[in-house]
């Protein structure tokens, strides 16, 4: 199963910190690719250069038509928000065996994305963040299988008590 995140409404000046932080939890967490409906070269190269660094594969693209990818994408379509049906209902209803697409917003949703997607799922029904929406959504999706994902990077991080333990790799 291939998933991406897409992410709605991202304006440049004010989202940049939020939206690099909804691509990193989404790259750490399991997802393959993040989408960003807004174009933001600056944003695409902050996250290539991550995923240089620590690795990938991990598919970054900005300016994306989000009608068109919802509208054409074959698989589910995971809407997360605060109105939706409870995750624990949801999560056993997702087909395993196809690609999935997990929508976040920033400010006001479109409509149109909660007639389009085929779960709207609420990770608690109180307003947070979308960070933290992705972050339990995909960790309870794949059951911890996410983050124990192996990158192949230029840089590996080896877990220690104290400190910071870092191996570096040629390339
Ligand atoms: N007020 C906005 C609206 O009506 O759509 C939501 C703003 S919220 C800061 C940004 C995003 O966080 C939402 O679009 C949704 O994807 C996610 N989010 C926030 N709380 C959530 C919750 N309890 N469950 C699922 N997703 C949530």
């Amino acid at each position: 199963m291939t998933i991406a995140v897409l992410r709605l409404g991202h304006r440049p000046a004010r989202d940049k910190r939020v939206t690099t932080h909804v691509a990193l939890t989404a790259r750490a967490f399991g997802a393959d690719a993040v989408l960003v409906s807004t174009k933001d070269a600056g944003l695409e190269r902050g996250l290539r250069s991550v995923t240089a660094k620590f690795g990938g594969p991990f598919e970054v693209r900005t300016g994306v038509p989000w009608r068109e990818v919802v509208r054409t994408w074959k698989g589910a379509i995971v809407h997360l928000t605060m109105y939706g049906e409870p995750m624990e209902d949801v999560l056993p209803r997702i087909p395993t065996d196809a690609d999935l697409l997990i929508v976040v917003g920033a400010e006001k949703v479109p409509r149109a994305v909660f007639d389009l997607a085929t779960f709207n799922v609420s990770v608690g029904n109180q307003p947070h963040s979308e960070v933290a929406a992705l972050a339990v959504f995909l960790d309870r999706l794949l059951q911890g299988a996410g983050l124990r994902r192996a990158f192949r990077g230029r840089l590996r991080v080896v877990p220690s008590k104290r400190g910071k333990n870092v191996e570096t790799f040629e390339s």
